[in-house]
């Protein structure tokens, strides 16, 4: 029978916030164990939480670049568990009715049939996403355990989809536009190598063209996209096999390893009465009201693939440049400087910035980015204007760029300095020119050229540019020898 996948995710993201969620201690990763807490973290008698802003209205700014509905009151429950990553005996969270965020969409773009291509666009709907604190790390080791509460209270947006995905693909991309929204907002770095963004990983599977949702598995916390990929596609193939042996598949929380590429069964999974939610009574409710949605809104940059469409039908960018641009705003941004500041030929600007200043980070290091650029957008667009004036050839330009590179002048500065400047004094042409035409070792190229063979008129141009010292015009090399022959 063929069979057709159902997969939900739940992606935490750790949110970019100075403080933790519910305590005025330093959120952040890489310190010795154990520092970022204090009596609240460790939930000491007597310590009461108070709720960070910033959290708040990331979380919102989320929603806004979704086109969530924005509840207009938020709330805060307890979600009871006894484990010893948490102080507190349980954790701060939100029920999906009361959470900071609503019903939204976010739009994937599917893999094109090749790199060049875009792919098919779709929308992915999202339940809600509800704000909640992450917990503390243990560490086991022969008969020792331990605990750091550094992440213990660090901001998390739980982000839940409907099950609107049907393959590993449509995941993976929903991951990919997910991240690109949380980047170009500033919400998150999204680093999963630092745990930044973790997922939860539903999948069924129905026979193909029917409707039901079946039992789903949930793998827990995989943490890269090669992960999801491939424990999706395992997950597909394994419940798919057990249907056709005439199997059930029971409700489960499995675990994916990495290593062998298989998902194995952990513990049946837990109901939400088992964790006995009741409301926070030391929290207020939030109270969001459109004034606040139209400040946050204010402050956000254009959603990612709007911006791409932008680039391609304004400025006549091809795809493959606009989808190394866009994942990264602050790439779009020196762009657009760039843009704002000579106005002339896009597609001369988005090049330059691709092929040469992203070639010369990539030199530094992977973790280059475009604010460490030792040409600023004006001083690209300065190249920009030499070229499109025709003073430099794009040969020279990529000399000059160079020299821009690594002494930090300005394009016409170093022009000067080094005399590139094509000559277009058309007085001073026109005599290399009839020289040239009159050489007697050209009589017979003349004569082809007469006759129709256009290409003949490369080799007389190449005399020319010889003739010019490189400092002519090739267009207008070409206009003048071709008035002269017509
Ligand atoms: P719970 O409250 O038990 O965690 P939810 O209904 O909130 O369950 O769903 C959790 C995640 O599982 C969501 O991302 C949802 O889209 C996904 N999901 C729900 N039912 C299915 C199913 N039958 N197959 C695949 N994914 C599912
Ligand atoms: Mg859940």
């Amino acid at each position: 029978m063929e069979y057709e996948a159902v997969i939900g995710l739940e992606i935490h993201v750790q949110l970019k916030a100075k403080s933790k969620v519910f305590a005025g201690t330093p959120a952040g990763f890489g310190e010795e164990p154990n520092l970022l807490i204090d009596p609240t973290v460790l939930a000491l008698p007597g310590a009461l939480p108070v709720l960070n802003r910033e959290s708040v209205e990331k979380s919102m700014k989320f929603g806004l670049m979704i086109d969530a509905k924005m509840p207009t009151i938020s709330r805060w429950s307890r979600k009871n568990y006894f484990y010893p990553d948490s102080p507190k005996n349980y954790q701060i969270t939100q029920l999906a009715e009361e959470a900071i965020v609503g019903p939204g969409e976010v739009e994937i773009e599917l893999p094109g049939p090749s790199r060049n291509v875009m792919g098919e666009h779709k929308k992915i709907r999202i339940n809600h996403a509800h704000l909640e604190e992450d917990v503390g790390k243990l560490t086991h080791g022969g008969n020792t355990s331990l605990v750091d509460y550094n992440r213990a209270g660090t901001t998390l947006l739980e982000i839940v989809t409907e099950p609107d995905m049907h393959s590993a693909e449509e995941a993976v991309a929903l991951l990919n536009a997910i991240i690109m929204i949380l980047r170009a907002a500033g919400l998150s770095d999204c680093d999963m190598e630092k745990g930044q963004l973790r997922c939860d990983t539903n999948v069924s599977v129905r026979p193909a063209g029917t409707q039901e949702l079946r039992t789903r598995t949930e793998m827990k916390n995989v943490n890269s996209l090669t992960g999801v990929r491939n424990c999706i596609n395992f997950e597909i193939k394994r419940q798919a096999a057990a249907y056709e042996r005439g199997e059930t598949i029971v409700q489960e929380t499995r675990g994916w390893n990495a290593e062998t590429g298989h998902t194995y069964s952990m513990r049946s999974k837990e109901n939400a009465h088992d964790y006995r939610y009741f409301p926070d009574p030391d929290l207020m409710p939030v109270k969001v009201d459109d004034a606040w949605l139209q400040r946050l809104a204010a402050t956000l940059p254009e959603r990612p693939f709007d911006r791409q469409r932008r680039y391609m039908a304004d400025y006549k960018l091809p795809y493959t440049v606009t989808s190394v641009l866009i994942p990264d705003l602050q790439l779009c941004e020196y762009f657009e400087a760039s843009l704002k500041a000579c106005g002339k030929n896009p597609q001369q600007t988005a090049n330059f910035l691709i092929n040469e200043i992203l070639r010369e980070l990539a030199a530094i290091g992977p973790e280059a980015t475009i604010a460490q650029s030792r040409i600023a957008p004006e001083a690209l667009a300065g190249l920009v204007e030499v070229v499109e004036a025709g003073t430099i050839s794009k040969q020279q330009a990529k000399e000059v760029f160079a020299e821009m590179w690594t002494s930090g002048k300005p394009a016409a500065a170093i022009i000067e300095e080094k005399g590139l400047s094509q000559s277009n004094d058309s007085g001073a042409l026109e005599a290399i020119i009839d020289t040239v035409l009159a050489d007697a070792k050209n009589i017979s190229l003349v004569a082809a050229i007469k006759g129709g063979n256009d290409r003949a008129i490369n080799a007389l141009k190449g005399q020319v540019m010889k003739a010019a010292k490189g400092k002519a015009n090739p267009a207008q090399v070409d206009a003048i020898l071709r008035a002269k022959l017509a």
